[in-house]
């Protein structure tokens, strides 16, 4: 039966084909929907795990202990989960195991653009990478039979295009059925440097071995066309290299590491000029280039970003290459600036934070918004976990107390509560403020251990955040609610005053996971005097009109905090729908 799938969907779906039963993952666009999707099979264990590294982890025993497991990550998770990787692809496998990472050229949705094609390379295993959904349901299915064979990890590589973007799958209800197995075997799975270095060798012999494979690999294949020019291409550039140049020859890489060396060569001798085609590093022409032999791609293709077919074609149009098919063009779509949601829970606290003029170290999840005007409240923001960190390496470098770290309850898991153990073990006087919001909002509301519900909808324990702080040693710990701006003032001046590490609980769940039962506010327009303070918290819900403020009642929440800051109480209850000047 042929449906319509996203990437994201046909991985979960040729995943489960595959006969994966435990999945772990950490949510990060564009891989999130992947563990979703297979979480909605009874017989799959899927779970989020506090990060990416112990997610491998999880995966890692589910392999030892004969079963095939998936972990998915975005491209930084794979960063977090370097160290378990490098060394499983000594130690090998037993049932197999995949890992997505979920690259993201034209950083939508990431703090940086990183090719992870290289990691395939550094950790010496095979790197598959598919089109379009129909070949990401069926590389998934290759990838664990690779895996099992050749006694390794096998990662496999997405692009946002992919996993976002649907095409036809062909979605059977098979499913491969596999008992799992597993015999004590100390040589192979306990990594003392005696052992590490003999499997050293197996994993050069296996690399070895595998690029004979790629030779045969179906997912590598030569679309003979016009020899003039032959494109060499992977992944999503294929897919716009077949449309601006139907005609032309192709070489489709699919097993991206190692390459298929006597098929590129064997390419490239019977067409007149070989082109590469590949979004972010020169990472296959590198190598191509290494082998001796000549081609051409990163003179023209640009390196920086998403392609697409416009660029591909301008791009080498300038060099006299024609391209025969031209572009639909579509029309373009208006700005829309992102800002924190009409009564989003991290606003008071970000206001405050802004009117006190602290220095804000940030982190990443939605309320890495704070830094947009009029908040303007925010210094730093590097990767997950990070916040803390930095605030205490800013007063270690200053001596200065005024100095925050914000972190979301989820990223807070993630890795905030190694770097708040150092504040506390250094007893540097940074105030951490936990922004729990009872939820991982950014990625589109997982579940964490704060939060108490798992991947598969069971209820279970939260992790209680006051515990947690004060079992650390932790004495300064304040619960607040954000809505409540006097209080968060009061807490952060208490907090900031301390010669030790503080932390501020603020508490108050994403609107998207309890929606709000205050109505909304009105501006009356006889009190409002036109000062403007309202404007400052950036809600989306207050515009200016007339010399005035106005609120959306639509879009309002009711949350009050506007109100807090209106000396002429002109934001009253929303009562007159036909009076209501201002509205
Ligand atoms: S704070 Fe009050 S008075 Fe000032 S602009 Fe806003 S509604 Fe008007
Ligand atoms: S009450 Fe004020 S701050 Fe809250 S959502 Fe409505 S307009 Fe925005």
């Amino acid at each position: 039966m042929k449906v319509l799938l996203t990437g994201n969907e046909a991985i979960a779906h040729g995943a489960y084909a595959a006969g994966v039963t435990v999945a772990c993952g950490y949510p990060g666009t564009p891989s999130t929907e992947i563990l979703e999707s297979l979480a909605k099979y009874e017989d799959v264990d899927a779970s989020w795990a506090p990060n990416e590294k112990v997610a491998l982890e999880v995966g890692i025993g589910a392999s030892l202990a004969g079963a095939r497991a998936l972990v998915t990550m975005k491209h930084v998770g794979l960063n977090v989960a370097a160290d378990p990787l490098f060394t499983l692809a000594y130690t090998g496998v037993n049932g197999g195991i995949v890992v997505i990472t979920a690259d993201d050229p034209g950083m939508h949705s990431s703090q940086n653009e990183q090719d992870n094609r290289h990691y395939a390379k550094a950790a010496k295993i095979p790197m598959l990478e598919p089109s379009d959904s129909s070949e990401a349901a069926w590389l998934i299915e290759k990838a664990f039979t690779i895996s099992e064979r050749f006694d390794t990890p096998v990662l496999l590589r997405t692009t946002t295009r992919v996993n976002h973007s649907k095409s036809l799958v062909d979605a059977s209800d098979e499913r491969v059925q596999k008992e799992p197995s597993y015999e004590k075997d100390p040589q192979k799975y306990v990594m003392v440097p005696a052992h590490a270095q003999k499997r050293r060798e197996v994993v050069e012999s296996r690399m070895a071995a595998l690029a004979d494979y790629a030779e045969e690999f179906p997912g590598n294949r030569v679309e003979w066309g016009d020899r003039q020019i032959g494109f060499i291409t992977s992944g999503i550039s294929y897919q716009y290299v077949r449309e601006t140049f139907p005609e032309a020859s192709v070489l489709k890489i699919a097993m991206i590491n190692p390459l298929p060396k006597r098929m590129i060569t064997d390419f490239i001798d019977h067409v007149e000029r070989a082109i590469v085609v590949e979004e972010l590093d020169p990472y296959i022409e590198d190598q191509i280039r290494g082998w001796g032999l000549t081609v051409e791609g990163r003179n023209y293709i640009p390196g920086i970003g998403e392609l697409n077919t416009e660029i591909i074609r301008e791009a080498l149009n300038e060099e006299e290459i024609e391209a025969p098919v031209e572009d639909v063009k579509t029309e373009e779509m208006p700005q829309r600036p992102p800002m924190l949601c009409p009564g989003c829970p991290h606003r008071g606290v970000f206001y405050t934070l802004s009117r006190m003029k602290l220095i804000v170290n940030g982190d990443i999840g939605c309320y890495t918004l704070g830094v947009m005007p009029p908040l303007n409240a925010m210094d730093s923001c590097i990767c997950m976990g990070a916040s803390i960190g930095n605030a205490e390496g800013m007063h270690k470098a200053t001596g200065r107390k005024d100095i925050v770290a914000v972190i979301g309850d989820s990223t807070f898991v993630h890795s905030g509560i190694t770097p708040l153990i150092n504040t506390f073990y250094n007893q540097d006087p940074t105030t951490t403020i936990i922004l729990d919001n009872r939820t991982t909002a950014m990625t589109g509301r997982q579940g964490h251990a704060g939060t108490g519900v798992k991947l598969q909808g069971e209820n279970t324990k939260p992790l209680d955040f006051e515990q947690l702080t004060r079992a650390i040693g932790i004495e300064s710990v304040q619960v607040i609610d954000p809505y409540e701006l006097k209080e968060v003032r009061q807490a952060l001046e208490e907090a900031i005053a301390q010669d030790e590490p503080s932390v501020i609980i603020s508490q108050r769940p994403c609107l998207l996971v309890e929606r709000s039962k205050n109505g909304p506010l009105m501006v009356t327009a006889d009190n409002c005097i036109g000062c403007k303070v309202c404007l400052r918290l950036g809600c989306p819900s207050i515009s200016w009109k007339d010399e005035r403020a106005v609120i959306d009642t639509a879009s309002c929440v009711g949350c009050g905090v506007c109100a807090q800051l209106c000396k002429s109480d002109a934001i009253v209850e929303y009562t007159q729908p036909d009076k209501g000047a201002g509205i």
